[in-house]
C-alpha cells in the first residue's frame, strides 16, 4: 500500500516515509488532491523548510508552487486521508480528514519525522457534505497563529506554505481558494483512538497505541498502556498550562482536535485574550462557553477521559479494573495541571524558588487584572522592567498593595534584579498576534492581494520577546472596538 521509502533525499530534500500507512487499513483511505487551476505560492517558511532538510530555494522556483496545492506530488508521496472520530461539543461523531491529505512523513537529516499534510486540497472519503476546500484568509490565519505559538515556545503544528489554487471557494460569499501545508509531529488525535474503539477492533487499537508511543514517547516503548496514558496526560496538562500563560483560547477543543503528540492543532476559531477575563469566549458558536479560557483545563481532562474510555480494552483484561485504573489516573490530572500552571506563573513573576503562598500571590494579581480590566499580555510585560520591580507600574491602591507583597517575595530568593528581569522578559511576550491586527493583516491580504501587513505582523510575532519593535503590535484594541468573534470550519 505504501510507497517504498526513498533511498536518499532528493535534490529538494524530500525524504518521505509512511509509518502511519503501515497501520491497519481501518485508519486511512487513499486520497488524491483535487487539481488546482493555477497554483500560486503566497507564503513560504524558509526556516521551517531548512529544519526539515528541505531546500527553500528549489521549492520556491515557480514550477514548484504546484507542490503546495497538490497539483504536483513530491517524490515518494503516498497521499491518504486519515480516519478518526470525535466528540464535537460533547457529541460523538465519526469524522476523518474531510479536507486534509497526508502526503507522507518527512525524515529530517537529524532523524526526526514530521507529517506533511495539505489542508484544503479537495474532497476525500471523509468529506461528507463538505467541499474539501479552504479559503485564503483562514489558511493565512492558521499560518500566522501557529508560527506565533511556535515562537512563544508552545508545542504546535507548523505551517510550511500557503498557496492559492486559482479557484473560488463558496462560503457566505465567493472567496479565493488556498491550501495550507501543515507540518506536525503527527496528526494522531484522541479521535483516532475513538475511531478504533468505535470499531471494537482491539488489535487495531493496540497497533495505534504502540505506533503512537514509539513515535511520540521515547522511553515508553516497553511501558504499560497505563503508563503511556499517564505520559499523554502529562503532556496535555503541560500544553494547556502554556496556553493559559499566553492568554490563548483554542476555541474548539473537540476530541478530534487534541493531538497525542501534545502539539496544539487545528487553528479554527482560536484567539488571544486582550483584557483578562477568565470567562472569555471568542468563537461565534460556543454559546455555552464550553471552550472558554478558564474552561480549557477541565475540558482537557474531559477529553482525556474519552481517550481513557477508548483505551479501556488495553488498560486491563478485566474491564472493571481497567475503569478503576483509568479513573485513578484521571484524578491526578488536576494536580499535574496545577503544578505546571503554577510553575509557569512563578516564572512570569520572576520567581525561581517556591513558597507556599505563591498561588495566592498569582491569583491576587489575576483578580486585580480582571476587576480593573487590564490587558493580560500588556500587564505582565509592564511588570518586566527594572522600574516596575521597584515601584508599582499602575497608579492604583489595590495594585500597590499587591506590588509590595510581590517585591517582598522577590527579596526572599537568591536572584538579583538582572536575573529576575531576564526570566520575566523571556517568558512574558511583548508581542502576541493581537486579534485586531490579525484581522487587519488578513483583510489587506485577501481583499487587496497585499501581503505587506501580513509579513510585517509575521515578523513581529515571530520575535515575541524582543525588547523593541513597533508599538503598533503591542497595543490592545482601540477603546470601543466591537467584541471580537471567530468562526469554525472556515
Ligand atoms: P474542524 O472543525 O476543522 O476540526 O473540522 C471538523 C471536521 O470537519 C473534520 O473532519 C474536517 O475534516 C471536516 N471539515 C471541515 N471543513 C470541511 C470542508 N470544507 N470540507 C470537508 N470537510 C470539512
Ligand atoms: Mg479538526
Amino acid at each position: 500500500m505504501s510507497a517504498d521509502p526513498l533511498e536518499s533525499p532528493t535534490a529538494a530534500g524530500w525524504n518521505l516515509d509512511h509509518s502511519y500507512s503501515r497501520l491497519p487499513g481501518l485508519f486511512f483511505r487513499k486520497a488524491a488532491p483535487a487539481p488546482a487551476k493555477n497554483s500560486g505560492l503566497v507564503v513560504f517558511n524558509d526556516a521551517l523548510a531548512v529544519s526539515l532538510g528541505l531546500n527553500p530555494e528549489t521549492l520556491q522556483q515557480p514550477d514548484q508552487a504546484a507542490l503546495f496545492t497538490g497539483n504536483l506530488l513530491p517524490p515518494g508521496a503516498n497521499p491518504i486521508a486519515q480516519a478518526y472520530a470525535g466528540h464535537q461539543f460533547g457529541h460523538f461523531t465519526t469524522l476523518g480528514d474531510g479536507r486534509a491529505i497526508l502526503l507522507g512523513e518527512q525524515l529530517t537529516p537529524d532523524g526526526r519525522r514530521f507529517d506533511i499534510q495539505l489542508k484544503g486540497s479537495g474532497r476525500t472519503a471523509f468529506s461528507r457534505g463538505g467541499d474539501g476546500l479552504a479559503a485564503l484568509g483562514p489558511m493565512l490565519r492558521e499560518y500566522l497563529i501557529s508560527e506565533a505559538m511556535h515562537a512563544l515556545g508552545i508545542p504546535t503544528t507548523r505551517s510550511l506554505a500557503v498557496a492559492t489554487t486559482g479557484e473560488s471557494v463558496f462560503r457566505n460569499e465567493e472567496l479565493p481558494g488556498a491550501v495550507l501545508t501543515r507540518v506536525a509531529a503527527s496528526h494522531i488525535r484522541v479521535g483516532t483512538f475513538q475511531w478504533a474503539a468505535a470499531h471494537e477492533d482491539r488489535a487495531a487499537l493496540e497497533a495505534l497505541a504502540d505506533h503512537t508511543r514509539r513515535r511520540h514517547f521515547p522511553g515508553f516503548e516497553e511501558a504499560s498502556h497505563l503508563d503511556f496514558f499517564h505520559a499523554v496526560m502529562e503532556r496535555q496538562a503541560s500544553l494547556v498550562a502554556k496556553w493559559l500563560q499566553v492568554g490563548f483560547i483554542h476555541g474548539v477543543m473537540n476530541t478530534d482536535n487534541m493531538a497525542l503528540s501534545g502539539e496544539t492543532i487545528d487553528y479554527g476559531p482560536c484567539a488571544f485574550l486582550d483584557r483578562y477575563d477568565p470567562t472569555a469566549v471568542f468563537s461565534s458558536i460556543d454559546h455555552a462557553g464550553r471552550y472558554a479560557y478558564s474552561a480549557q483545563p477541565p475540558i482537557a481532562r474531559w477529553n482525556l477521559a474519552r481517550l481513557a474510555e477508548a483505551m479501556i480494552p488495553l488498560l486491563h483484561e478485566d474491564g472493571k479494573k481497567a475503569v478503576e485504573l483509568a479513573n485513578e489516573a484521571l484524578h491526578q490530572f488536576e494536580g499535574i495541571f496545577q503544578n505546571h500552571w503554577l510553575d509557569g506563573m512563578r516564572t512570569k513573576l520572576g520567581l525561581s524558588n517556591e513558597e507556599a503562598d505563591d498561588r495566592v500571590l498569582v491569583q491576587q494579581l489575576l483578580d486585580w487584572m480582571h476587576q480593573s480590566k487590564q490587558d493580560f499580555t500588556g500587564t505582565f510585560r509592564s511588570l518586566s522592567t527594572e522600574a516596575a520591580l521597584d515601584q508599582p507600574a499602575f497608579p492604583d491602591a489595590a495594585f500597590a498593595a499587591w506590588h509590595a507583597a510581590w517585591k517582598a517575595r522577590l527579596s526572599r530568593q537568591a536572584d538579583g534584579p538582572a536575573e529576575i528581569l531576564y526570566r520575566m522578559q523571556s517568558h512574558n511576550p511583548r508581542v502576541i498576534p493581537r486579534n485586531h491586527k490579525v484581522e487587519e493583516a488578513l483583510n489587506t491580504a485577501t481583499q487587496h492581494g497585499d501581503l505587506s501587513a501580513f509579513n510585517k505582523l509575521l515578523a513581529a510575532i515571530t520575535q515575541p520577546f524582543a525588547e523593541t519593535g513597533d508599538d503598533e503590535f503591542t497595543a490592545p484594541p482601540p477603546a470601543g472596538s466591537p467584541r471580537y468573534q471567530t468562526f469554525c470550519g472556515t
